[in-house]
């Protein structure tokens, strides 16, 4: 546990350890190296069983006291520490030992304690540390407490405990408050100093709690009326902690040290009433203290952005939160059990089994037992994590020098050997501080709405005043738009009325004109109507007649139908008649042509004739052109009296040509016998000259030859 003091002493160096967390936080990155230093194996003499045994570095089993949260991972070794002091020979020792030489000599150079077993025979033990009954309390602190109170202000729990007989000096060394002498101030006080010398009280914190216990009960020394305080155990993280127990915080040494003086009335009051002394009682001092990591905690005035700034109050402050024990043992003699000491055996049993389930414990410990009785007693529970748990431990085994209590001496010796075998794994505490961020935020949060209120109300008394101008700019636009409503109406009705006047003069003067006009048009249309009425009855008769017209006109009409009607059947006829009239047409068309060539055959017989005749003598009918006359003479003669065929024939012989120009010619006797024929042929009822003979007739009466009769 210490090696003598200054840098090379066997307790770690406050910035010599290297430690890992056991939270679930991301694990830190320390700047801390391991020097764990196990100390040398114990020394024992040759008749010892443990002689060259070594302690060695020892895993946590899992069956160790600190088995739980040993588990999580693997911490830094850290075997108990043990010292053991020598307590000053006193008043009573002085006389009664006088002849007698002190059971333990001490070789504090070589660390080594020697156990006289009689006049000639030694035990040899070694330890950590050997302090002589010169020792000061402050190199007692220094050397057994200080590595583990800095240990503690850098996150590891610790444990400091002082183990031995009755009256050796463990409140001595543990509690004294150094009232009378400074220099006399024990363990607790010394280490709330350092301690409270190293935190920042804004933002680190220091709890107390001080209790006893006695008969396996455990008593609230800041609070006596809390007598029964029930230990919880966190099965995961294998810490231990007292809810019920009183949490004082202390801010400085003068509250701490009333806390404990208040704490040491209440063990003597409460010892009192239940008859016993305090050597009968374990007291226990628990030091919470709980540290933020500097260069973690958010920044505050000196950010830059609103975004940093942001980032850094979102992340939770690390902090590190190591908890110090320190335990005043009850006297390690065991009481007796026959009651002569006025404790029943029940009692005697009650108040010895925390203190032989510890020594149980830890021997099963030293011997890397399978099975460690950490359930066995309240007192090992509560210190499940200073012997094979995750606490830097350190022993301060006390022993008088008086050789009638040699055998308690050895006693405390062994107990302190085995405890020097035990090795912790120091883990770490540190985590994110959640609750703490949570704090600052709600702070935050507070401030916020604060600032919102604040910013709220000022908003609504802008919003008000706005409000107000906003109306009354309202009230005069309101108030000017009615002024000039108002005008315009005026404006408006005093031009109405102005145009009404117009109007009516306009309108007066219309009436006058129009009165004039109206006369001269009155007389115009008066005219006007009687010329149209004269027209009118003109129209009228004229309609009259002209009804009468067409009633005559549709008489007519009807007249001229009928005989349309008539015509038309005449037409019928007539053209049925026509039609045979180009038929006999037809026929007698060709009856003349044949005429014709008989009559041109005949002119030309008629004219061969003449010419032979002239040839030849007189009886010859005068020729030339008298041959058709003679040639019809003769046709005539032939016919006799009236045969139609031979006028027809002469007819179709000569030509109608032919005869009709006999009918000019200078001859009247050609003339009249042409005429003959053709009246003969007319006669004859030759359909084709029905019509011819009124020509032939006409051309006779004309010529006055023809006489029909
Ligand atoms: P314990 O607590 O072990 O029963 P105490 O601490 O009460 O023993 O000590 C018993 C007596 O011995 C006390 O009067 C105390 O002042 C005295 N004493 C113990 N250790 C020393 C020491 N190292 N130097 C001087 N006096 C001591
Ligand atoms: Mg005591």
């Amino acid at each position: 546990m210490a090696s003598g003091g200054g840098n090379n002493r066997n307790g770690t160096h406050r910035n010599s350890l290297k430690g890992t967390t056991t939270t679930s936080a991301a694990s830190t990155d320390k700047p801390l190296s391991v020097n764990s230093n196990p100390s040398k194996p114990a020394f024992k003499n040759k008749s010892s069983p443990l002689t060259g045994a070594s302690s060695g570095l020892r895993k946590s089993s899992p069956g160790s006291l600190g088995g739980g949260a040993a588990k999580d991972d693997a911490g830094v070794p850290g075997r108990v520490r043990v010292a053991v002091r020598l307590r000053p020979r006193n008043a009573e020792e002085s006389v009664a030992d006088a002849d007698f030489a002190d059971c333990v000599e001490l070789q504090p150079e070589l660390k080594r304690l020697k156990l006289r077993k009689n006049n000639w025979d030694t035990d040899t033990y070694e330890f950590d540390e050997v302090l002589t009954e010169f020792a000061s309390q402050k190199r007692v602190y220094e050397v057994a407490a200080k590595p583990v109170v800095e240990g503690v202000l850098d996150g590891y729990n610790g444990t400091i405990m002082a183990y031995g007989q009755t009256g050796t000096g463990k409140t001595y060394t543990l509690g004294r408050l150094g009232e009378e002498d400074t220099a006399n101030r024990g363990i607790m006080v010394r280490a709330m100093e350092d301690i409270l010398a190293e935190v920042s009280p804004e933002i680190d914190s220091v709890l107390v709690s001080y209790l006893q216990l006695y008969m396996e009960s455990l008593q609230d020394l800041l609070d006596p009326t809390n007598d029964n305080i029930s230990i919880v155990e966190e099965p995961k993280s294998g810490d231990v902690s007292l809810p019920g127990a009183t949490l004082v915080e202390i801010r400085d040494q003068q509250s701490f040290l009333e806390l404990l003086r208040l704490g040491e009335a209440h063990r003597h009051a409460a010892n009192t009433k239940l008859n016993t002394e305090s050597s009968r009682s374990h007291a226990l001092l628990m030091v919470h203290v709980k540290r933020t990591v500097k260069g973690r905690e958010p920044a505050h005035s000196s950010d830059n952005g609103n975004s940093t700034s942001m980032a850094r109050s979102l992340r939770p402050p690390l902090v590190r939160k190591g908890k110090l024990v320190v335990v005043d043992l009850a006297g390690s003699e065991r009481i007796d059990k026959s009651g002569s000491d006025g404790h029943t055996r029940e009692e005697a049993k009650s108040i010895n089994l925390s203190l032989s389930a510890l020594g149980k414990c830890i021997n099963a410990l030293a011997e890397n037992s399978a099975h460690v009785p950490v359930r066995d007693s309240k007192l090992t529970r509560l210190l499940r994590d200073s012997f094979g748990g995750t606490a830097r431990t350190s022993l301060v085994i006390t022993v008088g020098p008086s050789p009638r209590h040699r055998g308690e001496t050895a006693s405390t010796i062994m107990f302190g050997q085995r405890a020097m075998k035990v090795e912790n794994m120091l883990k770490l505490k540190e985590e994110f501080d959640y609750k703490s961020l949570a704090r600052r935020l709600d702070i935050q949060l507070d401030k916020l709405i604060m600032e919102h209120e604040r910013k709220q109300k000022a908003f609504e008394v802008e919003i008000e005043r706005i409000t107000a101008e906003a109306q009354n700019r309202i009230s005069e636009a309101e108030r000017n738009y009615a002024d000039a409503v108002e005008k315009e109406r005026l404006k408006y009705q005093k031009d109405y009325m102005e145009s009404i006047k117009k109007l009516e003069e306009k309108w007066m003067m219309n009436q006058q004109n129009q009165g004039n006009e109206r006369k001269e048009q009155m007389v115009h249309i008066a005219e006007e109507v009687a010329e149209v009425k004269k027209l009118l009855s003109k129209e009228t008769s004229l309609r009259k007649a002209a009804e009468e017209e067409v009633d005559n006109l549709k008489s007519q009409l009807a007249q001229l139908k009928m005989s349309e009607a008539l015509a038309n059947s005449e037409i019928l006829k007539l053209q049925k008649m026509v039609e045979d009239e180009v038929c006999q047409k037809e026929k007698l068309e060709g009856e003349i042509s044949m005429l014709q060539s008989q009559l041109l055959h005949l002119s030309f017989e008629a004219d061969e004739t003449r010419k032979r005749l002239d040839r030849g003598g007189p009886g010859k009918v005068p020729g030339g052109l008298d041959s058709p006359v003679s040639q019809v003479r003769s046709q005539l003669k032939d016919s006799g009296n009236g045969e139609k065929a031979s006028v027809a024939k002469l007819f179709e012989q000569v030509g109608l040509q032919k005869i009709l120009s006999l009918l000019e010619a200078e001859d009247a006797d050609v003339r009249i016998h042409a005429v003959k024929v053709v009246a003969n042929l007319a006669a004859e009822g030759c359909c084709m000259f029905s019509g011819f003979s009124h020509l032939v007739e006409s051309n006779f009466s004309m010529s006055g030859i023809f006489n029909p009769t």
